[in-house]
C-alpha cells in the first residue's frame, strides 16, 4: 500500500475567477474539513502578482496546493510556458507547500514544496497508464498523480490498484460519475489524497463529490483499509435514495461499511465486467449489491438461478448480490418481499395468511411482476389489470392467475388493490389509476413512494381501507438488504426517517 491510511488527505480544489474569492473559498473550505486545498491559479481571470500569491498563502488555515494547469492538460493557463512557471515559483516562495507539475515538465527550485507530478486523460483510461504511472514514480517527485476518464466502474477500479500497487504516496482517480467509487474508496486503499469540490458545480474535474457529501453522506472518516463495501448498481443511478439510507444504517448501528452509486450502461456485458473485477480484487471487501433498472434481468444471469431463491428465478430478476468473502455470489429479489411483507405486516397476517384473498394488481410491469409472482406463490385470487391488456393477459398466463382491462378495476370485488402503475406519480400527483374506491376493497397498497401520499392512498384514507405506501415497500426492502449482507437487525426507524425527509 502507498502510504498510511491516515494520511489520506481530504482535498478542496479551487476554481475561482479573482484571488478575493479565493482567498474567502480558502476560509470556507478549511472550515467545511478540507487537509489541503489546490489554488487552481490557471482559473484566476488575471495571472496572480507574487504579492497577490503572499497575501492569499500567508493566512491558509491548511496547507496549500498550487496549480496553474496548461490547456492541453484540461486547465485554463494560455500564457507562455516560462510565464506559467514563474507563477509557481512565486506561489512556492510565497509558501505553497505542494506544487502540480504536468508529466514531461520538470519541477523549478522549490526546496521547501513537494512536487506532485500529475497526468490526466480526459477522454480515457490510456492503454500506458501503467507506464505512465511508472514513469512519474520514477522521477524525483513525491507525489505522482494520474486522473483518466473511465469507461465505466469496472476501469474506475483500476485507479485503486495503481495506488496499492504504486511505491509512493499516490494520487489516481477515475473521473465522471462512473469513476465516483476511485475517489471514496480512495481512502480504503490509503491514496496520498482524494479531490472533493466546495459545493455542488464548483468542481475541478467531472464526477467530484462535495466535501459535505464526503463527510456525511459517505462518513468519510469512517472509512478504513477493513470497511465493508457495498452499492447500488443502476442506470441512472444519481437520484438513488439508497446510498442515504444505508449509509445512515450503517452509522447508527457502528457496522464498518460503505455504500456507493455505481452507474453502469445498460447490458449484461458491462454488469458482469463489473462484478468480476470486484471478485478479482478480494482486498476490496466488496460484500453487497442493491441493483436497479435496467439490470435486475442481468444481476440474476450473472450470479445464475441456482444461486438464487425459487421466487427470485420465477420472477427472473433480483435486485440484491450478496458477496461471501470467498467470492461466492447469492442472489435475492427483496422487492417482492418487501413489497409482501408490507402488504403482511398491515394487515398483520403471515404471508401465508394470504391463501384465498382476492387481490387486483394494477400493472403489469416490472414492479407488478414481482409482487404478482409472490401473490400467486401465496395463493392469493390474483387479478392482474392493464392498460395494455396483452402484457397483463402475458402476466397473468406466466403465473397463473386471471387478467382484465384496467378500468375494470373500478367495478373489482377484490378485497386488497395493489397500484404498481406509475399513474399517480410526480409529478403527476393529480391521477390516479381508480376514479373512485369499491365497496368491496378494504386494503390499498400504493407502490409509488413519490409522493408519500398519493391521490390514491388519500382517496383511500376517505374510505376508511387500511393503507399500504410505498415507502413501507421501499424501506422494506433496504431492511432486507442491510440484515442480509450485515446479519444484524437493521435500524429500520433511521432508514424510514433519511427516505421520507428525502422525499420531503
Ligand atoms: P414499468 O415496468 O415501466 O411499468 C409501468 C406500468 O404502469 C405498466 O403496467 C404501464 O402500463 C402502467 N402505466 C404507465 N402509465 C400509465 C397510464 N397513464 N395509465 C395506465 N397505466 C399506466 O414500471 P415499474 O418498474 O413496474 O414501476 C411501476 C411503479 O412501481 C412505479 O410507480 C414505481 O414508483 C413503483 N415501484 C415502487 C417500488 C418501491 O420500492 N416502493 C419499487 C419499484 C417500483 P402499460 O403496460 O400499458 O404501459
Amino acid at each position: 500500500m502507498a502510504s498510511g491510511i491516515e494520511n489520506t488527505r481530504l482535498i478542496v480544489p479551487l476554481t475561482c475567477p479573482t484571488i478575493d474569492e479565493m482567498a474567502a473559498g480558502i476560509l470556507a473550505a478549511a472550515s467545511a474539513g478540507a487537509d489541503l486545498i489546490e489554488c487552481r491559479l490557471d482559473y484566476l481571470e488575471t495571472p496572480p502578482t507574487p504579492a497577490e500569491l503572499d497575501k492569499l498563502l500567508a493566512d491558509s488555515p491548511v496547507e496549500i496546493i498550487a496549480t496553474n494547469r496548461p490547456t492541453d492538460q484540461g486547465g485554463h493557463f494560455t500564457g507562455s510556458e516560462a510565464d506559467r512557471l514563474a507563477i509557481l515559483t512565486a506561489a512556492a516562495t510565497a509558501g505553497a507547500k505542494l506544487i502540480d507539475i504536468e508529466r514531461g515538465v520538470s519541477s523549478g527550485d522549490w526546496p521547501d514544496a513537494k512536487i506532485i507530478h500529475s497526468h490526466h486523460d480526459f477522454d480515457r483510461c490510456p492503454d500506458d497508464l501503467g507506464t505512465i504511472v511508472d514513469e512519474l514514480a520514477a522521477t524525483s517527485a513525491d507525489i505522482p498523480k494520474v486522473a483518466f476518464m473511465p469507461a465505466g466502474p469496472d476501469e474506475a477500479l483500476v485507479a485503486l490498484d495503481i495506488i496499492r500497487q504504486t511505491p509512493k504516496p499516490t494520487i489516481a482517480l477515475a473521473m465522471g460519475e462512473a469513476g465516483l467509487l476511485s475517489r471514496i474508496l480512495a481512502r480504503k486503499v490509503g491514496a496520498f489524497g482524494t479531490f472533493a469540490s466546495l459545493s455542488a458545480g464548483a468542481g475541478s474535474a467531472p464526477g467530484q463529490p462535495t466535501i459535505s457529501e464526503l463527510i456525511d453522506l459517505y462518513r468519510w472518516e469512517s472509512i478504513s483499509a477493513t470497511t465493508n463495501v457495498f452499492g447500488v448498481i443502476g442506470c441512472p443511478v444519481g437520484h438513488s435514495m439508497s446510498p442515504a439510507i444505508h449509509n445512515a444504517a450503517f452509522d447508527a448501528t457502528g457496522y464498518d461499511g460503505v455504500y456507493l452509486p455505481i452507474l453502469i450502461q445498460p447490458g449484461g456485458d458491462n454488469f458482469n465486467r463489473f462484478i468480476d473485477g470486484l471478485l478479482d480484487r478480494p482486498w476490496l471487501g466488496w460484500r453487497g449489491l442493491s441493483v436497479t433498472l435496467p439490470h435486475k434481468e442481468n444481476a440474476l444471469a450473472c450470479v445464475g438461478g441456482d444461486n438464487c431463491d425459487e421466487l427470485s428465478r420465477r420472477i427472473g430478476a433480483i435486485n440484491t448480490i450478496t458477496i461471501d468473502p470467498d467470492g461466492t455470489l447469492r442472489g435475492d429479489n427483496s422487492d417482492y418481499a418487501g413489497a409482501i411483507d408490507a402488504l403482511c405486516n398491515k394487515m398483520q397476517i403471515a404471508r401465508e395468511g394470504l391463501a384465498e384473498r382476492a387481490v387486483a394488481v394494477l400493472g403489469a410491469g416490472g414492479a407488478a411482476r414481482a409482487i404478482v409472482a409472490a401473490l400467486c406463490y401465496y395463493g392469493a385470487e390474483t387479478t392482474v389489470h392493464n392498460r395494455t391488456l396483452s402484457r397483463a393477459e402475458t402476466l397473468a398466463e406466466e403465473f397463473g392467475c386471471k387478467f382484465a382491462a384496467i378500468d375494470k378495476a373500478s367495478s373489482t370485488e377484490a378485497q386488497i388493490i395493489i397500484n404498481c402503475t406509475s399513474v399517480g406519480m410526480h409529478p403527476n400527483t393529480g391521477a390516479t389509476p381508480l376514479p373512485a374506491i369499491p365497496p368491496s376493497v378494504e386494503v390499498v397498497f400504493d407502490t409509488i413512494y413519490n409522493p408519500l401520499e398519493t391521490l390514491l392512498l388519500a382517496d383511500a384514507k376517505k374510505a376508511n381501507c387500511l393503507l399500504v405506501s410505498g415507502l413501507d415497500m421501499f424501506v422494506n426492502q433496504a431492511v432486507t438488504q442491510f440484515e442480509l449482507w450485515t446479519g444484524q437487525p437493521a435500524p429500520r426507524d433511521v432508514m424510514r426517517q433519511v427516505a421520507a425527509s428525502r422525499l420531503g
